[in-house]
């Protein structure tokens, strides 16, 4: 049974979202995303689980892609990560963890990334780099400069 995004859950017919794995925290957003699919969805049989991000944000941290994922993106990595089952995904930095770890993914439409990257921050002032480990603001240790989020070669 894969785990399904909430692109799958917003644009596949029912018969293939049956039995799928899905967070509660999903149910959430797709209420306010659209309240017809969300009962929908509540009529179905699908395995619904919550679960701790911590290593879905470990994950992302050695990526850098933590701060493009959000708490309901984060949770269904962890979904996928310890059912090991299949995560359907548009989301490119989603599957570009999953790139990473290793983990079978597929996309809900057909694009799918190509490569892997990662994210690094960088100085605006004296280019020195470092990881992306929290979603806040950064400062450079070297000159104090902000530091934005940069894409790196791997
Ligand atoms: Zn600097």
């Amino acid at each position: 049974m894969p785990v399904l995004d909430t692109a799958a859950l917003l644009h596949w017919p029912a018969e293939k979202l049956q039995g799928g794995i899905v967070a509660h925290s999903q149910l959430e957003e797709l209420r306010k995303l659209s309240p017809e699919r969300a009962m929908l969805l509540e009529s179905i049989e699908m395995e619904w689980l919550s679960i701790g991000t911590g290593d879905a944000e470990a994950a992302a941290v050695a990526t850098g892609d933590l701060t493009r994922l959000s708490p309901v993106d984060l949770e269904v990595l962890a979904l996928a990560l310890s059912t090991g089952q299949k995560l359907f995904t548009d989301d490119y930095s989603l599957q570009n963890v999953c790139r990473h770890l290793g983990h079978p993914f597929e996309s809900v439409s057909n694009k799918r990334s190509r490569e892997l990257w990662s994210w690094e921050l960088k100085c605006i002032g004296c280019r020195a780099t470092r990881k992306v480990e929290t979603k806040q603001e950064a400062e450079c240790d070297v000159c104090g400069s902000p530091m934005k989020v940069k894409r790196s070669r791997n």
